[in-house]
């Protein structure tokens, strides 16, 4: 018997109880829980304290303590755990590595598992739409509106279309994510004029379909693997050596798919692929004679995803990108590595608590005096657009991909 085996039938002869016994995944995370000092550090920075409170959200020491809670005890932690938005704020600050986010997962799967009713409603739709068409967001249903809607954007945006590449066999992969590839399309769009410009031998897959990361968040680990394991087959049926991202949450999920399902492939966000393989010299050298455009003074918001899930590398490397572009100002934001609210899927039942977290970042982007707010994420982007919108600001947002994009000269 395998270790997956074992598991499945120490979970078999548990049901009853509504117990599920811990994978030897999630071994380290539970463990991790045992080293806490109980110093309170991670509930003075997490951000869903900070934003609504300690009455509404306990924060992520009690999500600890709640792991030694045992059946029907444990499903009162619904309450708390749904409103994490898992940044990773906590484990980073935490001086004995207790992975809350993980844990965080952990119980929101055993929920799932053993008592659907306290799941979240808002969710439900998400994993609708995820079991029905693979994806985390429904696709356009006309072709041709979707294909104008892009062109609007690309006009809007004054990008170039490129036509999709749908080779058998290429060097990269292409990952746009469910966010690009239904609703940003400007980002996959632009990220495609990159590869372009670069003359990368890239591909795009024939078949969209997630990373699975909505429903891991859900607690769905079954349907998560099974988006893992159909992604794993297209993925090698490709031969591709680097899978290249540019939404945050893709990047740190695939990371961590492609090691614990042996892919033996990396997922890099793009601004890795531009600086580690395209190379800064390269791009200046493109930039030499960009297109007019007006100067622009910006400020930058670091996805969770990538700086706490990833690495902070990614966002140094945005932020010389940034620098080599012609005819642009960067003004650091107080609240630069804040969480916006937009993760852990906290929107989609509890937007209150989303827009309250997102609040700090929009008065630190305010106060930096910038025109314009860049931020390599897709799901980032929407979240902090659409509350400066509401809140009346003229800041405007552009996901980073796309102004990298609009700064390459047109390609001979
Ligand atoms: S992951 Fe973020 S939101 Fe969740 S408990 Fe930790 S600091 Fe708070
Ligand atoms: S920061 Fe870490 S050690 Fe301190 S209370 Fe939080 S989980 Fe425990």
């Amino acid at each position: 018997m395998n270790e997956d085996e074992a598991f499945e039938y120490a979970k078999s002869t548990l049901k009853e109880e509504r117990i599920t016994p811990y994978h030897p995944h999630e071994f380290e995370a539970v463990n991790s829980v045992e080293s806490c000092i109980n110093c309170g550090l991670c509930l003075s920075h997490c951000p869903v304290v900070a934003a609504v409170g300690i009455d509404r959200f306990s924060g992520p020491r009690s999500i600890a303590v709640e792991l030694s809670r045992s059946p029907p005890e444990f499903w009162s932690t619904a309450e708390i755990v749904y409103l994490c938005t898992g940044c990773g704020t906590c484990r980073e600050v935490c001086p004995k590595n207790v992975d809350i986010p993980e844990v965080v997962n952990l119980i929101r799967a055993r929920i799932f598992e053993h008592r659907r009713d306290l799941v979240p409603k808002g969710l439900y739709m998400v994993r609708e739409i995820l079991t029905k068409y693979n994806l985390a967001f429904e696709p356009w249903e006309d072709k041709a509106e979707k294909a104008e809607s892009r062109d609007m954007r690309l006009e809007r945006l004054g990008l170039p279309f490129v036509q999709d590449k749908n080779l058998d066999k290429a060097e990269v992969l292409f990952y746009p994510g469910c966010q690009a590839e239904e609703r940003a399309q400007e980002v996959r769009e632009a990220a495609k004029v990159i590869l372009d410009y670069f003359d990368v031998d890239y591909t795009l897959l024939d078949e969209m379909s997630c990373c699975g990361l909505p429903a891991r968040l859900i607690g769905d680990n079954e349907t998560a693997r099974s988006l893992a394991e159909q992604l794993k087959e297209k993925v090698m049926r490709l031969g591709t050596k680097t899978v290249v991202t540019t939404c945050a949450g893709c990047t740190s999920n695939l990371s961590d798919i492609s090691h614990n399902y042996d892919w033996g492939i990396p997922t890099i966000h793009i601004l890795e692929f531009l600086v580690e393989e395209i190379g800064l010299e390269r791009m200046r050298k493109a930039m030499d004679k960009p297109p007019e455009l007006t100067e622009v003074h910006v400020t930058v918001h670091d996805p969770c995803h990538l700086i706490k899930h990833t690495s902070r590398q990614i966002m140094e490397h945005a932020l010389n990108i940034l620098r080599a572009l012609p005819s642009v100002r960067v003004s650091e934001s107080e609240a630069y590595d804040s969480c916006c609210g937009g993760g852990g899927l906290v929107a989609y039942h509890a937007s209150d608590v989303a827009n309250a977290v997102v609040k700090e970042n929009m008065k630190a982007i305010q106060k930096t005096g910038a025109d314009r707010l860049v931020t390599p994420c897709p799901l980032c982007t929407a979240q902090i657009e659409s509350n400066l919108f509401k809140a009346g600001s003229s800041v405007e947002v552009d996901d980073l991909t796309v102004f990298i994009a609009q700064r390459l000269p047109k390609k001979r």
